[in-house]
């Protein structure tokens, strides 16, 4: 690791919308920021979630168009999806994003890093591993927004090891103080839906 004296007023971990709406309202704050990334900018959303996924809505909506284009009096003929062409469409909307994210970072003035950051003691971040080298960096102020990743509930867990355990499929039903003994067909929507909360959680974004 090669200590720098590169010190910033905000060190921001993490790239995505968390990361970068930080840098953005920092750098217009005045405030001298640094972004570290350790894969593409705008993290899930950009990259893998919101954007690609209205992409696909839109071809799912334009293919339903087309083909009910007839009851409108539009002979439009069958339509089939090319997939080649809508995830290029998708690539190409996204690859731009990314490349206006960018701009915009750059003319906030915003030091994007690209590697891993990792917090330390003392407000010291380290990067290594991505084109920015390894370097340090300290902050009068660290933001960690890293995103999340998925996870299976421990309970459900087998101790034993990661090889899961099978489970019964749908789950044992168990009485419980909503919807009692009652049978699926009898249960009211809102207490079939007060059931299912009761025995999932789900959290983070
Ligand atoms: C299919 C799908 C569709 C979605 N649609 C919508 C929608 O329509 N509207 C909406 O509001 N939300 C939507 N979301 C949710 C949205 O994508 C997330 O809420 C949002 O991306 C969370 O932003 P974030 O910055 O917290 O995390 P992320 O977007 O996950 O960004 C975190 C970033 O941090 C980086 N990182 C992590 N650790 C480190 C490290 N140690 N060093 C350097 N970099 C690191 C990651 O590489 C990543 O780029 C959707 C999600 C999915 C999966």
């Amino acid at each position: 690791m090669v200590p720098t004296a590169d010190h910033f007023d905000v060190v921001v971990i993490g790239g995505g919308p968390g990361g970068y709406a930080t840098a953005l309202y920092g750098a217009s704050a005045g405030l001298n920021i640094a972004m570290i990334e350790k894969g593409r900018l705008g993290g899930t959303c950009l990259n893998v979630g919101c954007i690609p996924a209205k992409e696909l809505l839109e071809t799912a909506a334009t293919f339903l168009h087309v083909n009910e284009a007839s009851e409108y009096g539009i002979n439009a003929g069958e339509a089939s999806i090319d997939w080649s062409a809508s995830l290029g469409r998708k690539d190409k909307i996204v690859d731009q994003l990314i490349t206006g994210l960018g701009a915009l970072l750059k003319s906030r003035k915003v030091t994007v890093l690209d590697g891993h950051g990792r917090l330390h003691e003392g407000k010291r971040v380290t990067v290594s591993g991505g084109s920015s080298g390894d370097i340090e960096l300290t902050g009068d102020a660290i933001v960690l927004a890293p995103g999340s990743v998925p996870r299976t509930n421990p309970a459900r867990e087998d101790p034993a090891g990661p090889r899961r355990r099978s489970l019964p499929f749908p789950p044992a039903r168990r009485p419980g103080p909503t919807v009692g003994q009652e049978s699926p067909a009898t249960i009211p929507k809102t207490s079939a839906v007060a059931e299912v909360t009761r025995r999932r959680a789900c959290a983070g974004t």
